[in-house]
């Protein structure tokens, strides 16, 4: 068994709000929303983060870019919203599976960090 909690959330061994799936992304909403939308884009691989992401991989990503307008769609967001991946230590990601937080459904700070 996997010890990534994104794997995990996946695997279906830890709950999730699940908001879209297919062969390659799954999509759930954050545990702790920073929008009134906020959701969670993930591989169905294990990724440690955006610095992985290779030639072999990549067909993940790619799928990931096809599900979030679809995503976007389905909860409304059309205004716009934010993507946004945190890769490493200075950008503190907290959990080493790769995933693209959806924001949206206000107004968001227009801000850098
Ligand atoms: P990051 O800081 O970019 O690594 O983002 C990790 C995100 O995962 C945070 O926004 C957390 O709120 C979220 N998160 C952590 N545990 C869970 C969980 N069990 N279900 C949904 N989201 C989670
Ligand atoms: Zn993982």
């Amino acid at each position: 068994m996997s010890d990534c909690l994104f794997c995990k959330i996946i695997e279906g061994v830890i709950p999730s709000s699940k908001v879209f799936e297919d062969e390659y992304v799954y999509a759930f909403r954050d545990i702790a929303p920073m929008a009134p939308v906020h959701v969670l884009v993930v591989p169905k691989l294990h990724i440690a983060s955006a610095d992985e992401v290779s030639a072999e991989n990549s067909a993940y990503v790619a799928r990931i870019f096809e599900a979030i307008p679809k995503i976007a769609a389905a909860e409304g967001l059309t205004n716009g919203y934010r993507v946004i991946t945190n890769c490493g230590e200075d950008a503190c990601q907290t959990v080493k599976h790769l995933h693209f937080h959806i924001l949206g459904g206000k107004k968001l700070p227009d801000e850098m960090a």
